[in-house]
């Protein structure tokens, strides 16, 4: 017995139905899974976001988190176009790895970036723009903060006459230059936090998180969410981007078009 195929054509650019969606296909909810840097929290893997501030921003709020100075560095190939998104991320394994790193073969325009690593709470608020949370308020988002080798003398400068960045307060502002860096251009320091005006502060952000406060407000364990990858997998990375054809990295100014959710 044959099926008739019953495919109705409609007006528009939609055209006919869609087949039905694979019942085994797993719906992914960052497409590109590879390219994101997580942590763990409890069962789940959260996307870690590096923090980034939009050209001609005059004041974003910041509270870095890093006990001391910042000691931890990481080579990186930052923002490439994968999925329709800038927001990936992959650590090279050129420095870290004996066989050297696949995916470095992929981008010979532009190698890996070298940055020093923080952590930082974003107290800027976004407001959701759809869904079922739409307009609800999300602030006091952790975020990774990547500084460029260019600016790491200006950082450690600050951090010093700081006394260190554990609870510092900062007016981050970046200059209109699309070139500026895109953690900001000037850090204006304000005051320094104590640890219980943190764990007070930061306790509703915690708990949407997941994570208890006074976990919250640690650094991110860098060797963890920056862990190198092995080289079956750079391998298997190298070959999905170079079949995307994503040989692209984000311009200076791609910030400013950034469509990702800031979390
Ligand atoms: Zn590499």
């Amino acid at each position: 017995m044959t099926t008739e195929a019953t495919t109705r054509t409609y007006r528009g650019s939609g055209g006919s139905k869609p087949a039905p969606r694979d019942p085994n296909s797993k719906p992914s909810k960052f497409r590109g899974p590879a390219y994101i840097l997580s942590e763990k929290v409890g069962d789940n893997e959260k996307k870690v976001t590096p923090f980034m501030v939009r050209v001609g921003t005059k004041s974003t709020p910041v509270v870095t988190l890093d006990h001391g100075e910042f000691d931890f560095a990481v080579l990186l190939h930052a923002r490439f176009k994968a999925n329709g998104s800038w927001s990936n991320y992959v650590v090279c394994t050129k420095k870290s790895d004996p066989k050297g790193c696949p995916v470095c073969s992929v981008f010979t325009e532009k190698p890996s970036q070298w940055f020093l690593c923080g952590t930082l709470v974003d107290r800027s608020v976004w407001v959701i723009p759809d869904g079922k949370n739409k307009g609800k308020e999300i602030s006091n988002q952790r975020r990774l903060l990547l500084v460029t080798a260019s600016q790491v003398d200006q950082m450690e400068l600050i951090g010093g006459k700081i006394g260190g960045w554990r609870g510092a307060v900062f007016d981050v502002g970046r200059s209109t230059d699309q070139k500026s860096p895109r953690i900001g251009s000037n850090w204006f320091y304000s005051a320094k936090m104590t640890e219980e005006d943190m764990l007070e502060l930061f306790e509703p952000a915690a708990a949407g998180y997941g994570l208890p406060v006074d976990q919250y407000i640690e650094p991110f364990n860098y060797e963890e969410i920056l862990k190198p990858k092995s080289f079956e997998e750079m391998t298997k990375i190298a070959a999905a981007i170079k079949a995307e054809g994503a040989q692209e990295l984000a311009p200076a100014s791609s910030v400013s078009n950034e469509a990702d959710v800031p979390f």
